[in-house]
């Protein structure tokens, strides 16, 4: 079976790409111009039918969560489907990582969701203007707000910006941020279905689950369902940067072979595919790997975990032979001790340690019993904190051991003897 690539009237948020000008905004053309792309059409119809009609369409397209983990939608916002002893319920967008396109208000009707939060990354200014801007305008038009697009249900969005802090993308410590604390991952149970923002149910859900869940209901489940292959559905946005010749964010077809996506939409990698030594493909958290597993892959969940690492974010990180492979995974491991949020010590501590170690290995001022040391560390640190941001520091240090510890060994030894030399 081949996938990708995608026909136009296919994409969900490129579709207007090379249409438009692009100094504006999508969130700008979500309102000014979202009518007449079809943003808007048919929404009312689709509220109307109501919550389990949509959380059924959404089951039936296979959508999986695009934030990272990966978890069922259908299933995620059914949980909101209960009884909530009067409190009213609420929608959280994470947009903190800034993916482009929204449309919360289909996503809140599937689970009864009073008003909408969209939690936007501080640095991004311009975009949350713009996000503003075009809530103003469906405030305006009355497609949101009191009896949004004429349907009988109130729905207000607020835009709430972050303050940079790496952590707020975790849903709990989302929370606690939009409610004025710090942002700090909170343990788990209550689930923020059951207790979320000011105590009420809550669904925290990724900017782009949400963005694509109108465009399921106007086409149907089924038709979602035909992308990508079983369990792993849909069009997917693939951010792709490093050492290729066109870093680009582009829609394609879930479960798009790694080396078609880099060679057909970025331009190839930096001086041929001969020249690539590692890809991390779903963010700085999941594993690096090697060129010979880039040749086969799939990018989709499956396909990612079967090579032993993660879809993430699909945010895909082309490394070519010139990449000093140690100092790279050092490096992101110095981004997570710097963002540890500091409540559990296998996290605080261990992240720390880990971080000390790698930059021994840059130098290769290690002992080379030490690689060992540090995979069980990882391993220790792994499964073993609040939040995921522990297992996100600890897989980059395990892909390198997996893949390339004897480029480690060698460094080592290449040290040792200038010792004896000098
Ligand atoms: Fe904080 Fe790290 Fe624990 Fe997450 S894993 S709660 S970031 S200390």
């Amino acid at each position: 079976t081949t996938f990708g690539p995608l026909a136009d009237e296919d994409r969900i948020f490129t579709n207007l790409y090379g249409r438009i000008s692009p100094h504006l905004s999508i969130f700008v053309i979500q309102a000014e111009g979202g009518v007449e792309a079809g943003d808007w059409y048919k929404t009312k119809e689709i509220l109307l039918k109501g919550v389990d009609w949509i959380l059924n369409e959404i089951k039936v397209s296979g959508l999986r969560g695009r934030g990272g983990a990966g978890f069922p939608t259908g299933m995620k916002w059914s949980f909101m489907n209960k009884p909530s002893d009067g409190r009213p319920k609420y929608l959280v967008v994470n947009a903190d990582e800034g993916e482009p396109g929204t449309c919360c208000l289909v996503a809140g009707r599937a689970m009864g969701a009073r008003a909408a939060y969209i939690y936007i990354r501080g640095e991004f200014y311009n975009e949350s203007s713009n996000l503003q801007v075009a809530i103003n305008e469906a405030y305006t038009a009355g497609l949101i707000g009191k009896n949004a697009c004429g349907s009988g249900y109130d729905f207000d969005v607020f835009v709430m910006r972050g303050a940079g802090a790496y952590i707020c993308g975790e849903e709990t410590a989302l929370i606690e941020s939009l409610e004025g604390k710090q942002g700090k991952p909170r343990l788990k149970p209550p689930f923020p279905a059951d207790v979320g923002v000011f105590g009420c149910p809550t669904t925290v859900a990724n900017v782009e689950t949400v963005s694509v869940a109108p465009t399921i209901c106007r086409r149907g489940g089924s038709w979602f369902l035909g992308f990508g292959r079983e369990r792993n559905s849909g069009t997917k946005l693939f951010n792709i940067s490093g050492h290729v010749n066109h870093p680009c964010t582009v829609e394609e077809e879930m479960s798009v072979p790694l080396k078609d996506l880099i060679e057909r939409h970025a331009g190839g990698v930096r001086g041929g595919w001969d020249n690539l030594l590692a890809v991390i493909p779903g963010g700085s958290s999941t594993p690096l790997i090697p060129k010979k597993v880039c040749e086969e892959v799939l990018m989709d969940f499956d396909g990612l975990i079967q090579a032993q690492t993660g879809l993430g974010t699909a945010a895909v990180i082309v490394m070519d032979k010139s990449t000093d492979i140690i100092r790279a995974i050092a490096r992101l491991i110095e981004f997570y001790k710097h963002e540890s949020c500091g409540q559990c010590t296998p996290c605080r501590e261990g992240v720390d340690w880990m971080n000390k170690m790698m930059w021994r290995f840059v130098n290769g001022n290690a002992r080379p019993t030490e690689i060992d040391m540090i995979w069980e560390l990882s391993k220790q640190i792994e499964g073993h904190t609040i939040c995921a941001l522990g297992d996100g520091a600890a897989w980059p240090v395990q892909g390198l051991i997996r893949h390339f510890r004897p480029v480690m060994e060698s460094r080592i030894a290449e040290y040792q003897q200038q010792q004896a030399r000098a």
